[in-house]
């Protein structure tokens, strides 16, 4: 943030005269249309609060700045602006009547005067015009010290981003920014830049879900494939425990894609829910509802010695290990299987306890 002294006329002057061609005539632009929009600002704002004294706002919406001219440093001696009064002027202002097509031109001190514009319009509009010269100031200033983008702490423009004519407009004269442009960049980038932050997050999301889908399908497959291999006579799903069936399958499809020989009943909970459509829903104190249920029916298997407890620690805890010696669905064909087949696993490393 600039906080700036307004400037001096002779300080103005000659930082005016330190920049180049085009910068001036462009902030001398500004000044002008600065200067316009305060007019007609003011003057249609009073006209729209429809005052009591209608015909003077009459009177003073029908005025339009079209001019506003500087004589220049040396004005005292060789101005040939003057006021309707007569005085000699270095800034002359020149309004019409949009109704009688009446030109005035006039000094700002006698603006009032001259215009029949009243007084609390004429203050407004004088306010106006000191918060034009202001941030002329300020550009002229921020020119002086050599002001930069960067100084503002933003570094490049995001190309995304639709830069607002006004600002463009200063960049194409390599006219610093002001303040309350610096702030308006600012906040678009930062739009900008949350904006694509959550398209990316929507994006990672979607790509999460659509992975999600295709591994409870594969899944699903592998249930199918494990039902298929089980309908050869094996009682391994208990009717008996309070598990689906198709989540029972699920249990020993996570036993069959296990790396190791161990396993936490939490861990087979886990799996449920993500790839077998088990129900999330938990105690109070956040243990899955299906936990004791997924763990009777790993002990049924222990019962049937296709797995062994590993070390218990509390229920939460709870591990199994697999039971090397036997096959879960065909403990005769896997015990001829270790017979004969070579050590080494011939399709992938892991341990195969089913043939597909
Ligand atoms: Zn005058």
């Amino acid at each position: 943030m600039y906080q700036i002294e307004p400037l001096s006329q002779k300080e103005r002057d000659q930082l005016l005269i330190e920049l180049s061609d085009g910068q001036r005539a462009f902030v001398i632009e500004l000044m002008k249309r600065g200067r316009r929009t305060v007019f007609s600002n003011v003057l249609a704002k009073d006209k729209a609060s429809g005052s009591d004294e209608d015909d003077i706002e009459e009177v003073a919406a029908q005025w339009e700045l079209l001019d506003y001219l500087d004589a220049g440093e040396t004005w005292q001696s060789t101005s040939d602006l003057h006021c309707e009064c007569g005085r000699p002027l270095r800034y002359q202002y020149i309004v019409q009547n949009e109704k009688t097509r009446e030109i005035k031109k006039f000094g700002i001190k006698h603006f009032e005067e001259h215009t029949g514009i009243p007084p609390h319009l004429a203050k407004d509009i004088v306010k106006g015009i000191e918060k034009i010269d202001y941030e002329l100031d300020e550009v002229l200033v921020k020119l002086a010290n050599g002001w930069t983008l960067a100084d503002e702490g933003i570094g490049d423009i995001p190309a995304s981003i639709e830069i607002p004519n006004d600002i463009q407009e200063h960049f194409d004269h390599d006219v610093p920014l002001l303040d309350r442009q610096v702030q308006r960049l600012r906040t678009r980038i930062s739009e900008q830049s949350r904006a694509e932050k959550r398209r990316q997050q929507e994006n990672e999301k979607a790509e999460q879900e659509k992975e999600d889908r295709r591994q409870r399908e594969i899944a699903a497959e592998r249930r199918n494939l494990m039902s298929a291999k089980l309908s050869s006579g094996q009682q391994v799903i208990k009717s008996n425990i309070q598990l689906d069936a198709k989540l029972q399958l699920g249990v020993l499809v996570y036993i069959d894609s296990l790396n190791g020989t161990e396993f936490r009943a939490i861990d087979v909970c886990n799996d449920l829910v993500k790839n077998h459509g088990a129900p999330k829903k938990t105690y109070s104190t956040g243990t899955l509802r299906i936990y004791p249920h997924v763990c009777l029916f790993l002990d049924a298997l222990v019962k049937d010695d296709k797995l062994e407890l590993s070390d218990e620690h509390g229920l939460g805890a709870r591990a199994y290990k697999l039971n090397d010696a036997v096959d879960l669905v065909e403990v005769e064909e896997k015990i001829e299987e270790t017979k004969t087949k070579p050590e080494v696993e011939t399709e992938t490393d892991q341990l195969s306890l089913f043939e597909f």
